[in-house]
């Protein structure tokens, strides 16, 4: 399928020509062709020049990256990039975490190379990939209409789902909920009837390692807690843009979140507790539901199955809404804010451009996403596959693949989630598969890229009306306000904060940039 793809993505270019995408692509350049990179991420704040899939790429394609990273003595990306802007030099190709933010204000004013005639011209691989999501390519395009990075870009759709104790089902004789009223009711169960059986009332039946993993359920009321993988994020809605936290579903949803908060069906620490939440309450024997990762949280039923009897965490469909509806309003984002561009004085760009598509092609895609043909992993049945020893070392599978080179998040490149299923629990991919039987999904907000005066407005207003929307968020659930009486004053004074003001600037840079 991919090679269909790419062969009618060749026919229909008018200014392909054969020889871009014919036998014999690589090398890209006959003579050894060294190109200088700034590559920061918290996980290397270095390119090192050892790595075994460097070495590989060199080989492959003749193109040697050189370090010139500045700043690799901090761990901060941001940090590293101001004091390379500082310098005033532009490396050939510029890496790192959050390089979005760099390049949508620095391309337009001419530090970065616009891509658009490049991939158009020479990368093949880059161009199919937009040709099948356009609104990847929408989505990477500056205030200017340049597209200035190619990004890390994950696969694999799912991220958290509903997880609950289906052995406390069991034990008190209840079916799996399936709808907001069912919930309730589970939890109430769990809340009142011991389902842990130490004659205490010691349950807590939700509980969350994230609090806002909390607001998320104001979904099962209609409303939204973020348009995107990051919490509290905008949310697209039939063309308009806006916040979740100005609409009446979020309004309903809270007003019956605070009110399960009161009756102890929700952790009272939810706040407070932190990270550890999942691993203390469920290894305790006392937390009974939960919305978290796929993998991490279906590993636990392996990870405690000697010390909590019959323990048995799984995922399960996520519940309808009052109005009937069923969805997974958290995903995998298709594009990440991290990757790699061509700095301004780059003397080769035509193989740079190569380079960044080699990437996206098979041999490139392997070597990223696997790491060494022979090393890390062989292929079986067309398939490249982790070899038994790399699989069961002891040592965590990512952790060895950032060590070669392979999976950099600021390097652009196209994630294949085969990489990952080969070590997700069996547990995970049950309940991945239960996810895929539903259409749960819902498309994700995937950001904008504000002209100078439209960012003004947002950062005059944005944050301080973000803060006073989680402050009220939390005492509306604690109790110590009542969202039903607040609703119309909280209303009134986001507008006086000038939330209609940057919602008009959002949109307004929204339809330019995906054609509304
Ligand atoms: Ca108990």
């Amino acid at each position: 399928m991919k090679h269909l793809t790419l062969t009618a993505a060749l026919l229909m270019g008018t200014t392909l020509t054969v020889p871009a995408f014919a036998e014999g692509h690589l090398p890209i350049a006959e003579e050894t062709l060294e190109l200088t990179v700034h590559m920061h991420h918290k996980r290397y704040t270095s390119y090192d020049e050892s790595w075994p899939v460097e070495q590989a790429a060199r080989k492959m394609t003749n193109i040697h990256l050189k370090d010139v990273t500045v700043g690799s003595n901090t761990d901060n990306s941001e940090e590293a990039m101001n004091l390379l802007l500082a310098t005033g030099k532009m490396p050939d190709i510029v890496g790192t975490s959050r390089i979005k933010d760099v390049v949508f204000q620095y391309g337009p004013e001419g530090a970065f190379l616009p891509l658009n005639d490049l991939i158009d011209e020479h990368a093949p691989n880059i161009k199919a990939f937009f040709d099948e999501r356009p609104e990847v390519k929408a989505a990477l395009q500056a205030s200017d209409g340049n597209l200035y990075y190619i990004p890390y870009l994950p696969d694999g759709k799912y991220g958290r789902a509903y997880f609950i104790r289906y052995d406390w089902l069991e034990t008190l004789g209840l079916e799996l909920p399936e709808t907001v009223e069912e919930v309730k009711a589970v939890l109430e169960a769990f809340r009142d009837n011991d389902p842990n059986g130490n004659g205490k009332k010691d349950e807590i039946p939700y509980f969350a390692r994230q609090w806002e993993e909390l607001i998320r359920l104001v979904t099962l009321w209609d409303g939204r807690s973020s348009g995107s993988d990051t919490y509290h994020d905008f949310f697209v809605d039939d063309g308009q843009i806006k916040h979740p936290y100005a609409q009446e579903g979020y309004r309903e949803g809270m007003k019956n979140l605070a009110q399960w908060y009161a009756e102890g069906l929700v952790d009272a620490e939810v706040f407070t507790r932190g990270s550890s939440a999942r691993e203390y309450l469920l290894s305790e024997d006392l937390g009974g539901m939960t919305h978290d990762w796929f993998a991490s949280t279906a590993g636990y039923n392996t990870a405690l199955a000697d010390k909590v009897e019959g323990f048995s965490f799984k995922a399960f469909a996520p519940p309808a809404s009052i109005s009937g509806k069923r969805i997974a309003e958290h995903r995998r984002i298709p594009i990440k804010p991290d990757g790699w561009a061509i700095g301004y004085s780059n003397d080769h760009p035509v193989e740079t451009i190569k380079y960044f598509d080699f990437w996206f092609t098979e041999e490139g895609r392997n070597l990223v996403n696997f790491g060494v043909e022979g090393e890390q992993w062989t292929m079986v049945d067309g398939k490249p596959t982790f070899t038994e020893e790399f699989l069961t070392n002891g040592r965590p599978v990512n952790s060895q693949l950032y060590e070669i080179g392979a999976q950099l998040h600021a390097r652009g490149y196209y994630q294949d989630y085969a990489y990952e299923e080969q070590w997700s629990n069996a547990f995970a991919l049950e309940g991945i598969a239960l996810y895929d039987e539903g259409d749960y999904l819902i498309d994700q907000f995937l950001g904008v890229a504000m002209n100078a005066d439209e960012q003004k407005i947002y950062d005059k207003y944005w944050s301080s009306i973000l803060t006073y929307m989680k402050e009220r968020q939390q005492a509306w659930i604690l109790g110590t306000g009542d969202i039903e009486t607040d609703w119309d004053d909280y209303v009134a004074t986001l507008d006086k904060m000038g939330y209609s003001q940057v919602i008009k600037a959002m949109q307004s840079a929204y339809a330019r940039q995906y054609g509304n």
